[in-house]
C-alpha cells in the first residue's frame, strides 16, 4: 500500500537554530502516528512543513505523493489541519466559520459536520464565546470539511475536560477506521499510548525512539510495579526474598515491589499475607507507561 506520508532526511533550520535535524518516518493510510516530544523538540515545525506552511531546509516530504512545498493546491485537497489554536477571529460565528472554510475548499457548507460534532445548537454563537471543548470540536470539524485522507492534529485535547477528551478520542478512532492517516503531535503520553499505532519521540530535532507504544514501553528499563496495602503491614517482614523482585520500598502506606515476574511475585505476596492472617486492602499492578519511557529518554538526552 502507498504510504500516506513519507518523511526522509527532513531537516529544518531557522538561521542558526536547528529545529529538526534529519528525521525519517512513514505513515500508512488508516494509521495514527504520534509525534511526541517536549516543548521545542520540533513537532510543530515538522507538522507545518508537511502542511505546506513552512519549507524544509533539506530532505524529502510527501503527502499522498504530493510535495507540500511545490503543490500547495493539491495538498489542500488531501489534508485536514487542526491547528494548536484555530486562528479564527473571536467574533466569527460558528456558521460563518463553516461557510468560510468550505468556500476555501470550494464546497457547499458542511452543516452535517456541525451536527455530528454537537455544534448545531451553537451555530449562531461567536467563536470567542464557545467553551474550549466546543472550540476544539469546531477546529476538528473544520479540518474535515473536505473529507481529507490525511489529518494533522496538533495537541488536539490540550486543556479539555475528561468527557470532551474521550469524545475526541472516539472521533480519532472513527477516522482511523475509515482509512484516514492521522499525525498527532502531543506531549500527552497517555493520549499517545491510547490513540497512536506508532509513535516517534523527538528530542532536540531528532528521533530518539520509535515504534508501537507497547514496544517502546517494553524497552523501558523500568520494571513492573506491584503496590500492596494490607491491614497489618506484614509484607516487609518476610524472611525470604519475593521471586522476580529486584527492588522493594515503602511508599505512602504501600509496599512497592519492582518485578520482572508479575505472576510469581503476586502469588508470593498473597501467600505471605494469608500465612500472616493479614487482610489485603489494595493491590495494584502497573506496567511501565509510555510516560516513564519518555522521561527516561528525555532525561538521558538532557544529561548527554
Ligand atoms: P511546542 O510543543 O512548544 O510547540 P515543538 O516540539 O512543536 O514545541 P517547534 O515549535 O517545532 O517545537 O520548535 C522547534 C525549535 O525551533 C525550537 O527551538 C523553537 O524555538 C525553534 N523555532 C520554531 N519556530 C521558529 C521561528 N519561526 N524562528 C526561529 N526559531 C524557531
Amino acid at each position: 500500500m502507498e504510504p500516506a506520508i513519507v518523511v526522509e532526511g527532513f531537516r529544518k533550520t531557522y538561521g542558526d537554530v536547528v529545529a529538526v535535524d534529519g528525521i525519517d518516518f512513514i505513515v500508512a493510510p488508516g494509521e495514527v502516528f504520534g509525534l511526541l516530544g517536549p516543548n521545542g523538540a520540533g513537532k510543530t515545525t515538522t507538522l507545518e512543513c508537511l502542511e505546506g506552511l513552512r519549507f524544509p531546509t533539506a530532505g524529502r516530504l510527501r503527502v499522498r505523493g504530493i510535495d507540500p512545498a511545490r503543490e500547495p493546491r493539491r495538498l489542500r485537497d488531501v489534508t485536514g489541519v487542526q491547528l494548536q489554536t484555530s486562528g479564527l477571529p473571536e467574533t466569527m460565528r460558528v456558521d460563518e466559520a463553516m461557510r468560510f472554510f468550505c468556500a476555501y475548499h470550494e464546497r457547499a457548507p458542511r452543516w452535517d459536520l456541525l451536527e455530528r460534532f454537537g455544534l448545531q445548537e451553537r451555530r449562531r454563537i461567536e467563536y470567542g464565546t464557545l467553551s474550549t471543548g466546543q472550540q476544539r470540536r469546531l477546529a476538528l470539524a473544520l479540518a474535515l470539511v473536505n473529507d481529507p485522507p490525511v489529518v494533522f492534529l496538533d495537541e488536539p485535547t490540550a486543556g479539555l475536560d475528561v468527557a470532551t477528551r474521550a469524545e475526541l478520542h472516539a472521533l480519532v478512532s472513527e477516522l482511523r477506521e475509515r482509512g484516514v492517516a492521522l499525525v498527532l503531535a502531543t506531549h500527552d503520553m497517555a493520549e499517545a499510548e491510547k490513540l497512536a499505532d506508532r509513535v516517534a519521540i523527538l528530542l532536540a530535532g531528532r528521533i530518539v525512539a520509535s515504534g508501537t507504544p507497547r514496544a517502546l514501553t517494553a524497552a523501558a528499563s523500568d520494571l513492573t510495579r506491584v503496590s500492596v496495602r494490607s491491614e497489618l503491614e506484614t509484607l516487609a517482614t518476610r524472611s525470604t526474598p519475593y521471586p522476580g523482585v529486584s527492588r522493594q520500598l515503602r511508599n505512602d502506606g504501600y509496599d512497592v515491589f519492582f518485578t520482572d515476574a508479575i505472576g510469581p511475585t503476586v502469588a508470593a505476596i498473597l501467600r505471605t499475607l494469608e500465612e500472616a492472617s493479614d487482610p489485603l486492602i489494595d493491590l495494584r499492578v502497573e506496567r511501565p507507561s509510555l510516560e516513564e519511557r519518555f522521561l527516561e529518554l528525555t532525561s538521558a538526552g538532557a544529561a548527554a
